[in-house]
């Protein structure tokens, strides 16, 4: 079959490699019918995340056909059609009862991670019963993809650590598709207010169409006077940061009303200022964590019902082979106007 494999940092090639087996009786073999590249995987190929090693087939999102399952599968048989999670749980281990299946002793965020991913024409997915969902009939596939990551994360580490309420006034740091699923989802909340923050005009842009009520672009002026003075001086509820560098990191503590939160999602590659001196006084709270995907299930209902349509996020598609031309067109987000692309193997 062919995949994307990654050979090293900067390093990627289209190329052949053997179809996945059976390992376990636990397992399923799947066909993937589309997958997406995620901001994650620019990450390892610039080499941020050292686990990852050459020869790892990457991709960690994508929805599917059943093609063979394992002995011990019960609720999944060839043929069906399923949503990938990005992180696999045996659905018996501590973490995974306390649904923290990032955490899973066998399992968690391994998918082009630890194991072979699925920007490929076929992946094994271990603890299937636990770790893929059905698709129900007459879905927006486009849609479900949205959900293996980009959606829980921005729902579990944004909204939900950020406890958005009606009424709230939402700062959101970061118009990633990340940043906009924040968007997104923090509106099934009623917040009074969502405040996008980027560099990128375009995606701000996208970001009002999302249903964002007030825009800053953080390159003109002074961005933390810019946002207070867009709350009247006062400040925001939650601050939710998507992007994962100190200065953004920084924006969101310096924006923030007495009692607020701030609910960090980006991953960071150098170490944060924590200002403590300033944050104690205003009793500020900082959640920070990494995607369990236990929130699948709920969003999946979420996206069926048209509450919110993920698949807006999808600027570009194209088909499997032309991966390495999607990486580009991902790579270049700003110039290509691109926010989530989508890849074919249909
Ligand atoms: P992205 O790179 O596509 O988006 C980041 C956005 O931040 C871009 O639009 C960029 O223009 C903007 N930005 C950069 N510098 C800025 C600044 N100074 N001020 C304002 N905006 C600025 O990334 P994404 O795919 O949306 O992911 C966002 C973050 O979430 C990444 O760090 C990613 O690794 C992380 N993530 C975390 C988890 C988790 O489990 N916690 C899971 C998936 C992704
Ligand atoms: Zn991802
Ligand atoms: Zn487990």
């Amino acid at each position: 079959m062919k995949a994307l494999v990654y050979l090293g940092p900067q390093k990627k090639e289209w190329t052949d490699k053997e179809k996945p087996k059976i390992e376990k009786a636990t397992d399923a073999i799947v066909k993937i019918t589309k997958t997406t590249i995620c901001g994650t995987d620019l990450h390892i190929l610039s080499g941020d995340v050292p686990a990852v090693t050459a020869g790892r087939i990457l991709g960690h999102e994508g929805v599917g056909i059943v093609e063979e399952v394992g002995s011990a599968v019960n609720r999944f048989k060839p043929g069906d059609n399923v949503l990938l999670s990005c992180v696999t749980a045996c659905g018996r281990c501590d973490y995974c009862k306390k649904q923290m299946y990032a955490h899973c002793e066998d399992g968690g965020w391994i998918l082009g991670h630890l194991i072979d991913g699925t920007q490929a024409e076929y992946v094994r997915i271990p603890y299937a019963d636990t770790s893929m969902y059905h698709i129900p009939d007459g879905s927006d596939e486009e849609a479900l993809v949205m959900l293996s990551d980009i959606l829980p994360t921005a729902f579990e580490i944004g909204v939900i650590n950020g406890k958005v309420e009606p009424g709230n006034v939402v700062a959101i740091v970061g118009a990633g598709p990340v940043g906009m699923s924040s968007l997104l989802t923090a509106q099934l909340y009623s917040p009074a207010e969502i405040i996008m923050i980027d560099l990128d005009e375009h995606r701000l842009e996208l970001a009002k169409k999302f249903g964002a009520s007030k825009t800053v672009n953080s390159s003109k002026g002074n961005v933390i006077e810019n946002v207070l003075a867009l709350t009247n001086g006062k400040g925001v509820d939650v601050a939710i940061e998507a992007v994962g560098y100190p200065v953004t990191f920084d924006i969101c503590q310096r924006i923030l009303k007495p009692g607020g939160r701030l609910a960090n999602v980006g991953v960071h590659g150098k170490p944060v200022e924590l200002h403590l001196e300033d944050l104690w006084i205003r009793n500020v709270t900082i959640t920070t964590g990494l995607v369990s995907t236990s929130t699948t299930p709920m969003l999946l209902k979420t996206v069926q019902s048209d509450k919110i349509k993920p698949a807006e996020l999808i600027t570009h598609r194209f088909p499997l082979q032309d991966i390495i031309k999607a990486y580009e067109v991902f790579g270049n987000a700003a110039k290509e106007k691109a926010l989530k692309v989508i890849l074919y193997n249909e």
